[in-house]
């Protein structure tokens, strides 16, 4: 029974294995060309240089041995091998892209208030922060303002109208008690395996008229990991790594989808969406009412 399996199983993996490290390395390949035109156009990314190069010498070998290393373990090795080095590859990339449309110095007038959905703000793409000046700290001062004026636990800079990557989040939300959280250019390296559902509000989806007892904000559930390890620059440029969870990794994933643009009901489930399609409906219309423009999206288009 044990040859049979082996027999039978053994081959079938060996081409799953070679088909798949054929796939990422092809990949590569390609993002290492990117990566290498990034570099030169952009300069000064002389890491990048060496790493692609290096990364490129140890597939060369990989290759090379590729026909001696036909067992199922060393494949398995290998390819995990090769993820590994793929996903880290991409996130770099994905850093080099935003670092290539950087901010500049920061401009906009305060008193800021938060803007709500559909205001297309929100879906637009945030830029990079590379200046890191008393502008800066005026934004974060005032994002913590708002969020605790509003009773809010996070608040990301598309929230109130500055399309750039930065969130402040304090999981008490109350000045004075808990920590306040500053990200600067926050990414995700890391996902746990284990997710969880959770009833998130969202600061840009207040409640139209709220009955007693009800929430400030729209609610609903949304599945997410559980934990997260994120790498940010803190309020002057340094850089900084956290491994968050439970609902600091909760506040965090919801605040970083601001920063793709995503917005939490974009991860709800249909049948959870329905629970407040009416709400959404009616943010879309005073919307509307408010600016004379039609709403740029609407939530009767999405099933
Ligand atoms: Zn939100």
């Amino acid at each position: 029974m044990q040859g049979t399996l082996g027999g039978s199983l053994r081959p079938c993996t060996s081409l799953l294995h070679a088909s798949l490290s054929h796939r990422a390395s092809s990949l590569y390949l390609a993002n290492i060309g990117q990566r290498l035109f990034i570099a030169s156009v952009f300069g000064g990314h002389n890491r990048y240089y060496h790493e692609a190069m290096s990364f490129g010498r140890a597939s060369e070998r990989g290759w090379r041995r590729r026909g001696a290393q036909r067992t199922l373990g060393l494949g398995t090795k290998r390819h995990l091998a090769v993820v590994a080095a793929k996903r880290n590859m991409l996130t770099e990339l994905q850093s080099i892209r935003e670092e290539a449309d950087p901010a500049g110095p920061l401009e906009f007038e305060s008193p800021l208030d938060v803007i709500l959905y559909p205001d297309p703000r929100l879906r637009a793409k945030n830029k990079f922060i590379n200046v890191f000046d008393e502008k800066l700290q005026q934004l974060v001062n005032e994002m913590f303002d708002i969020m605790y004026k509003t009773d809010g636990v996070g608040l990301a800079a598309p929230q109130v109208g500055v399309n750039v990557r930065l969130m402040v989040y304090n999981p008490m939300g109350e000045r004075g008690s808990g920590q306040e959280y500053v990200l600067v250019n926050p990414r995700i390296v890391k996902y746990g395996k284990s997710r969880d559902l959770f009833d998130e509000g969202c600061l840009s989806f207040p409640v139209i008229e709220r009955g007693p007892n009800q929430a400030p904000t729209i609610e609903a559930e949304v599945e997410r990991p559980k934990s997260v390890r994120i790498d940010a620059q803190d309020i002057k440029g340094k850089k900084f790594s956290l491994n968050l969870k439970e609902f600091q990794a909760r506040i965090f994933q919801h605040e970083y989808d601001h920063l793709e643009g995503t917005l939490y009901f974009d991860r709800m489930t249909p049948e959870v969406l329905d629970t407040i399609r009416s709400e959404l409906e009616r943010l879309e219309r005073l919307y509307e009412e408010r600016t004379g423009l039609p709403s740029p999206e609407r939530i009767s288009e999405r099933r």
